[in-house]
């Protein structure tokens, strides 16, 4: 038996990290137990790493905001020694697109009322102030095989929303390692090549952790950050079967195809989400564009069991897509016969929602279902969920009255019942991973 700690975080991906983080910097005794070689080798080595604000609840548009200042204030934030290499954030400002126009964005009012720069483009302003981009309105989407694909649009875009705070992080990985130091800094231990086999129990709550080795490690307090292994963790614990929501894996692929050669994209490109194409994009170093889905109706989702299992190989068939809807958007862009790109697994919860929460076991806690946009998030879920966990340990009912965290930066309240693990899903939430 190792000698007892005051919490455990399971996982060493970006939102496990910063978890550790700010229980550390609590002054809680913490050891994160990571069973690959390092921090961000799991789903958040693939991460696309967009930070933008376009949620449709005020706690995701909120907790977005206050993680945006946390990034832009990246090297005080973390407190690592001169010359470490840091995570950068490229505010290269993204434009939110939808077949109907800006007005039936979600986001719109809480931008409003959190004071939220932007600006509602027309299709002419767009592409004057975006020569690359074909203001055109293709959508609704679909695929290759279908004659509507490559019809001529015979209409333009009513109006998009540009974001010039929106961006993106250059090395996702880096930034889940900054955390880590950090969080190494504040005193807590990190163990990699630690795989976490059980959850114990003892007098009705949590008691810690049985570790691959044959080891255990005593702790009042467990946290459940494993990114797509979270249900298995939640398996482990008894914990799965009991809550409204159940996050399970789904396989993603993003791919990366040239910029329009003459558009000087690693400088001048921005990142948009096209409702209208179904596609994310956002430049990539080298002259790239990174591309994405949002899983439009006709988009089959890839549902797995098992994370281990999804195959990383990159279909040449959404490649294509991907790539030529894309590329109707950016006339200018290549189509390579060569696919690139990247196979991730997303913890997708039924409304795209994370759960960052309790749960039914006392000392039990979960940050999952990141449903392949909360890295934006991590820092700020790090403070959400230390502070969750002081007030609950503090006897807080959270269940009953939802707690309120407050963001540092911003002075936002971030009422942490909308990520609870038993809200409930009336199928009105978003649909895809804008969230
Ligand atoms: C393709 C893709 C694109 C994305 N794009 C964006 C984006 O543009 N913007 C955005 O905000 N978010 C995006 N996301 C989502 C974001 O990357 C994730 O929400 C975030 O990285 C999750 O971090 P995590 O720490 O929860 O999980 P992970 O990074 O998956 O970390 C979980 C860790 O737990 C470890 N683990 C699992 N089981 C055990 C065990 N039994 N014992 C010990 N360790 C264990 C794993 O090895 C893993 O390292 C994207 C995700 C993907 C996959």
């Amino acid at each position: 038996m190792t000698a007892p700690v005051d919490a455990i975080v399971i996982g060493a991906g970006v939102i496990g990290s910063g978890v550790a983080l700010e229980l550390a910097r609590a002054g809680r005794n913490v050891v994160c137990l990571e069973r690959l070689g390092g921090a961000g080798y799991g789903s958040t080595s693939s991460s696309s790493a967009v930070i933008r604000y376009t949620y449709s609840t005020a706690a995701g548009v909120a907790m977005a905001w206050e993680g945006m200042h946390i990034w832009r204030d990246w090297a005080n934030h973390l407190g690592l020694p001169e010359g470490t290499p840091l995570a950068e954030f490229k505010q290269t400002g993204m434009l939110t697109i939808f077949s109907e126009g800006v007005d039936e964005a979600l986001f719109l009012p809480r931008y409003h009322e959190v004071g939220i720069p932007h600006e509602v483009l027309t299709a002419d302003e767009i592409e004057a102030r975006f020569p690359a981009i074909d203001a055109g309105r293709f959508g609704p989407p679909t695929r290759l095989d279908d004659e509507a694909f490559w019809a001529e649009p015979d209409t333009k875009l009513p109006s998009a929303c540009f974001d010039s705070e929106a961006g993106f992080i250059s090395d996702p990985m880096l930034a889940a390692q900054n955390l880590a130091e950090a969080a190494q800094a504040a005193g807590a231990t990190f163990r990699y090549s630690t795989e976490v086999t059980a959850i114990r129990r003892s007098d009705g709550r949590v008691a810690g952790v049985d570790l691959a080795d044959g080891s255990s490690i005593d702790s009042p307090v467990v946290v459940n950050v494993a990114g797509p292994h979270s249900f298995a963790i939640n398996t482990m614990a008894g914990v799965a079967e009991s809550m409204s929501v159940v996050p399970k894996p789904m396989r993603r692929e993003v791919f990366i195809a040239p910029a329009p050669p003459e558009s000087d994209w690693d400088n001048t490109g921005i990142m948009f989400g096209d409702i209208d194409f179904g596609v994310y994009a956002r430049p990539e170093r080298g002259g790239n564009v990174l591309i994405g889905g949002v899983e439009p109706d006709c988009d089959p989702l890839e549902w797995i069991d098992d994370p281990d299992e999804a195959s990383d190989v990159v279909d040449q068939d959404e490649f294509e897509l991907h790539v030529l809807r894309t590329a109707r958007r950016l006339p200018g862009m290549g189509v390579p016969p060569q696919k690139r790109g990247v196979v991730g697994v997303y913890d997708a919860s039924p409304d795209w929602t994370p759960i960052y929460d309790r749960s039914d076991l006392d000392g039990f806690y979960m940050a999952i279902g990141s449903s392949g946009n909360q890295f934006k998030n991590a820092p700020i879920a790090g403070q959400c969920m230390a502070e969750l966990i002081a007030a609950v340990e503090d006897g807080h009912d959270h269940d009953a009255d939802p707690f309120i965290v407050t963001g540092k930066h911003t002075g936002l309240e971030i009422d942490l019942g909308t990520f609870t693990r038993n809200r409930t899903l009336d199928g009105a939430g978003p649909s895809n991973v804008l969230g």
